[in-house]
C-alpha cells in the first residue's frame, strides 16, 4: 500500500513490535513518537527535559510538542508508519493539515488484558527490543538476545502509573477510533489473539 498509515489502539496492543515487522517488510519510515521522545529524555535535549515531566506521570506531552516533532520527521517521507500517534482529536486534526493517512489499523484490546500484558513488559535500552514474559520470553537471565544487557521495566510500566496510561487513551485517543471510522480508513483488529495472528490479519487487511 502506499502513503501514510496509523496503528491505533491502547497501550500494551502490540503496536510496537508490530509496527517493526510491516515497516521492515513493508518499507515504511517506522515514527514511534514514544521511541522519539524516549531518545529526547536520554540526550538531554530541552524537548525531552519539558516531556519528561509528562511521560513519568503517564500523562500525555502537549499537541504543540508532539506535532512539531513529528512534522519535521516526515517532511519529503512518501510512506510514514506512525506508532503512538496521532493521540488526540487535536493532533490527528494537525496530521491532516500536513500528512494526510491513507489507512489506519486499530488494535482492539480490553482493559484487563491491557493491564496484564503491561506489566509483564520488559525492554532494551540498548536497542529497544521488547519482551514479554508472558507472551515473548527473554532467555532465563533476563538479558537482551541481541546486545545481552539486562532487561529492564520502563517507569512509566510500574502499576500505578498503567492505570493511568489506560484511563488517558479512554479518554484523549479512544475517539480517533470514530473520527478515523467516519473517514472510511479504519481495519479493526482483534489484538488479544497471538503475535503472528495478529501480524497476519493486518497485512491482509493492508493488501
Ligand atoms: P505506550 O503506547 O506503551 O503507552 P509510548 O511509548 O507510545 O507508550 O509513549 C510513552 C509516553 O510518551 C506516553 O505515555 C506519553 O507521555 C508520551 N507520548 C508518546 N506519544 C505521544 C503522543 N502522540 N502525544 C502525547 N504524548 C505522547
Ligand atoms: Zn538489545
Amino acid at each position: 500500500m502506499s502513503g501514510h498509515l496509523v496503528l491505533l489502539g491502547p497501550p500494551g496492543a502490540g503496536k510496537g513490535t508490530l509496527a517493526k515487522r510491516l515497516s521492515q517488510e513493508l518499507g515504511f519510515l517506522h515514527l514511534s513518537t514514544g521511541d522519539v521522545l524516549r531518545a529526547e529524555v536520554a540526550q538531554g535535549t530541552e524537548l525531552g527535559r519539558q516531556a519528561k515531566e509528562y511521560m513519568d506521570r503517564g500523562e500525555l506531552v502537549p499537541d504543540e510538542l508532539i506535532l512539531a516533532m513529528v512534522r519535521s520527521r516526515v517532511a519529503g517521507e512518501k510512506k510514514v508508519l506512525f506508532d503512538g500517534f496521532p493521540r488526540t482529536l487535536a493532533q490527528a486534526r494537525g496530521l491532516e493539515e500536513f500528512a494526510p493517512v491513507s489507512r489506519v489499523v486499530f488494535l482492539s484490546l480490553a482493559r484487563e488484558e491491557v493491564i496484564r500484558r503491561l506489566s509483564s513488559r520488559r525492554v532494551c535500552l540498548q536497542c529497544g527490543a521488547l519482551y514479554n514474559l508472558l507472551t515473548q520470553r527473554p532467555r532465563e537471565d533476563e538479558r537482551c538476545d541481541h546486545c545481552g544487557v539486562k532487561l529492564v521495566q520502563r517507569d512509566d510500566d510500574k502499576p500505578e502509573v498503567i492505570a493511568r496510561r489506560y484511563d488517558v487513551y479512554e479518554r484523549e485517543s479512544a475517539p480517533l477510533v470514530d473520527f478515523y471510522r467516519a473517514r472510511g480508513l479504519l481495519v479493526e483488529v482483534d489484538a488479544s489473539l497471538p503475535p503472528e495472528e495478529v501480524y497476519q490479519r493486518v497485512r491482509r487487511a493492508l493488501s
